[in-house]
């Protein structure tokens, strides 16, 4: 059994000696227990909090024990009531090829309609913090205008295609035009805007939200926060979901003091975990599964081969090298 640890802390951007392969013996599940054989596994951005040593919302990951994060996974062997050898499921396991668990925060999984790979991804946790967050949170109404950062990405896109159905005016950001061009072409956004390379961001979004912005949906943070948060509207909701730009900086950020504005425009910054909204999954993933049946919400998915592979996918993800969710595939 191949497992992936954290060996050391990074410092500013996560590198390979951060993590190392290790080979361990085969797990065996006791009574109550279920073993796992790992799929496909979740990259996530927040996982970079989660190995600094600080007390978050979650506990950080220890040195030297295998990384844990969001996993889909074939019953291999059940001593559980509730899981039979070959159901699917997703859970929060072990980076490793096999993993034995007692079955909490474990969920079956259909593999039809949808294939199993969207259960990390627009049916998963980033699906459903676009639908709660966006729909809970930033509450859009038809002819609203919409602006989403890190549009392109797993939570991103999920959010810009809501607020299409929901009759809204949709403005990404995100960092490349190929992913401009996807949100543009394929999602049906009104239009996006290339932060690395527009010249001057506060202008171009100016120019692209004439009505202003209604509802703000923050995946990142920093100078493209700033610039969105000066074209707010009276009563704008603004949905702090993620600040990736801000995870690997090892000295805190002190950006523009944009308060005044917030005051004057009665706006409303709310921040949200999606693990808040736990009791209400199902009626998200029977919403999520509608649409994309239906061909209202598409998505794009980057696989990368190999349990090996994960260190530097999870790094890719602060370089943007992904179009929509990133996945790694472990085994068939
Ligand atoms: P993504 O699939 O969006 O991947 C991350 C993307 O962020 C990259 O592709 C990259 O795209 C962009 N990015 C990376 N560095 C920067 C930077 N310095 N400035 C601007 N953009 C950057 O990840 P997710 O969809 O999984 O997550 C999106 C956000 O949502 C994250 O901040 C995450 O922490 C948060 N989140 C919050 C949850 C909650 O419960 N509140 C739950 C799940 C996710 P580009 O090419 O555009 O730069």
């Amino acid at each position: 059994n191949r497992q992936i640890h954290l060996v050391s802390r990074p410092q500013g951007l996560p590198e390979e000696n951060n993590f190392k392969l290790f080979e361990t013996h085969m797990p065996k599940p006791e009574e109550g227990q279920v073993l796992v054989q790992c799929l496909y596994l979740s990259v996530d951005p927040a996982m970079r909090g989660m190995m600094r040593d600080i007390k978050s919302y979650v506990p950080p990951y220890q040195l030297n024990e295998v990384l844990t994060g969001e996993v889909i996974g074939r019953v291999s062997e059940s001593k559980h009531s509730n899981f039979a050898p070959g159901d699917f499921v997703v859970g929060r396991l072990g980076w490793e090829d096999y993993s034995v668990c007692n079955g909490e925060n474990l969920r079956k999984i259909d593999p039809n309609p949808a294939p199993i790979t969207t259960h990390l991804g627009t049916l998963g946790v980033p699906g459903l913090t676009a639908y709660f967050g966006l729909l809970d949170i930033g509450k859009p109404q038809p002819d609203e205008t919409v602006v989403v950062s890190g549009a392109a990405g797993a939570v991103g896109m999920v959010v810009g295609q809501i607020a299409k159905l929901k009759g809204c005016r949709v403005v990404g950001i995100a960092g490349s035009d190929k992913k401009t061009q996807y949100l543009i072409n394929e999602l049906g956004f009104d239009t996006a805007i290339n932060y690395k390379t527009t010249e001057n961001v506060k202008s171009t979004l100016k120019e692209a939200c004439p009505n202003g912005v209604d509802v703000y949906f923050d995946n990142v943070g920093g100078d493209i926060t700033d610039s969105v948060i000066k074209l707010i509207n009276q009563e704008a909701r603004i949905v702090l979901c993620g600040q990736i730009a801000l995870y690997n900086l090892e000295k805190r950020d002190v950006g523009p003091r944009l308060f005044p504005v917030i005051l004057t425009k009665r706006a409303m910054i709310k921040g949200f975990i999606i693990h808040d909204y736990e009791a209400r999954y199902q009626e998200a993933i029977t919403q999520l599964s509608e649409w994309i049946g239906q061909g209202k919400i598409l998505y794009n998915e980057n696989i990368v081969n190999g349990l090996e592979s994960a260190p530097n996918a999870f790094k890719g993800l602060f370089k943007g090298e992904n179009l929509g969710k990133q996945l790694v595939k472990i085994a068939d």
